[in-house]
């Protein structure tokens, strides 16, 4: 089955670091906005799914009445399997009782909290709108009123960080009754605010040792309370892996509906615009529309499959595209697998713990 990703790409306000499609006080288009969502889910009326992600942006910045359109569209649009993972992005400072109620009343099942850290300093330092007591109440809240399938995001290198706090922010992790936590190391892009402090010489980030010390530092941690690393930036609790963001790393189909989202459907990627104005006047796709070759599909496997710890199905492999894995990148294999960066186990090649430390490096050589 299809999984399904809808974009909502408003914010409070722009935390300073990111360069996502969202904006900040745009309360007045929400409505309309909701609408043009409406009308590009009837383009795909009917269609199976059984991952729903509602992302962006922060979802929650919708108010109640306007979550519970949202789900009804969702829901009027496409047939849910039984068994479906449907989840919310949301960010601390945007919920109360109500909406997660909303939430919970319209069969969502998965929460993600963009929490980032739980030291004050470090969200300030990234332009967050909430403190870490917020983040830790709202986690607890999500979980007493009965969605317990609860991720949160936390980040490394961000300015300020040191292992002791990195340290403390995975300890309160731990205290709350979460199931998955995705670990991102904070990427400076350039525009943002952030960037141009660093530029400005503002703040210094840990230097590559300390990084790499610190993510190992993470690794054990994750591993000592039971969270299991299946992907290069994912940890979950045994069977707690989010189906949907496996869909994207299992090359699996996918639409995307609302501002700048993407599409993998019948063997062709597209996009909609990113330009809002456009969006609400019903202007979808901005049309980039690219078919994979069957050179596309087996790199994009390969790129894809890597990330996971899990690594690569050769039955998979040979189901897909008809040939052995070892008669298409044998030599490459053979090679890592030399090195230690590649090991077999079982039926399936994956990257070695040293082989997902310089993954992008590895993963290159499997482009075609
Ligand atoms: S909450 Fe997320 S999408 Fe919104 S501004 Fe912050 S980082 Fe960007």
């Amino acid at each position: 089955m299809t999984g399904l990703y809808i974009h909502i790409p408003f914010c409070v306000k722009k935390c300073k670091y990111c360069d996502f499609t969202s904006f900040s006080g745009m309360e007045d288009n929400f409505d309309k906005y909701l609408g043009a969502l409406s009308e590009e889910m009837k383009q795909y009326k009917g269609i199976d799914v059984d991952t729903v992600f509602v992302g962006g942006g922060t979802p929650t910045v919708l108010n109640q009445k306007q979550l519970n359109r949202l789900i009804g569209d969702i829901k009027n649009n496409f047939e849910l399997s039984e068994i479906c993972e449907f989840t919310f992005e949301v960010n601390p400072g945007t919920l109360n009782s109500d909406k997660i109620k909303a939430l919970k009343d319209g069969g969502v099942n998965r929460v993600s909290v963009g929490v980032q850290s739980f030291v004050d300093t470090e969200l300030l330092a990234l332009g967050r709108i909430h403190n870490s007591r917020e983040a830790f109440n709202t986690v607890s809240m999500i979980h007493d009123m009965g969605i317990t399938n609860i991720n949160i995001d936390l980040m490394t290198s961000i300015p300020y960080q040191t292992r002791e706090s990195l340290i403390k922010s995975l300890n309160m992790a731990f205290k709350l009754p979460i199931t998955h936590i995705s670990a991102y190391s904070l990427i400076l892009e350039e525009g943002t605010p952030l960037f141009n402090e660093y530029e400005n010489g503002v703040f210094s980030l840990p230097d590559d040792d300390t990084d790499r010390e610190m993510f190992d530092t993470l690794k054990s941690k994750m591993k000592e309370h039971g969270f299991l690393r299946y992907e290069i930036s994912n940890f979950s609790k045994p069977g707690y892996e989010s189906r949907h963001n496996l869909k994207y790393w299992n090359c699996d189909e996918y639409i995307g509906i609302g501002l700048s989202a993407h599409s993998y459907l019948d063997g062709r990627r597209f996009s909609n615009t990113d330009n809002l104005g456009k969006y609400l006047n019903l202007e979808f796709r901005n049309g980039d529309t690219k078919t994979l070759t069957y050179d596309d599909m087996v790199s994009e496997f390969m790129m894809l499959g890597f990330r996971k710890t899990k690594g690569i199905s050769e039955a998979e492999f040979k189901k897909r595209f008809g040939k052995d894995i070892n008669d298409i990148y044998g030599r490459e294999l053979q090679k890592f697998m030399d090195i230690s960066l590649i090991e077999y186990d079982r039926g399936y090649y994956r990257l070695t713990d040293r082989g997902l430390d310089i993954s992008n490096s590895v993963i290159c050589e499997f482009m075609r």
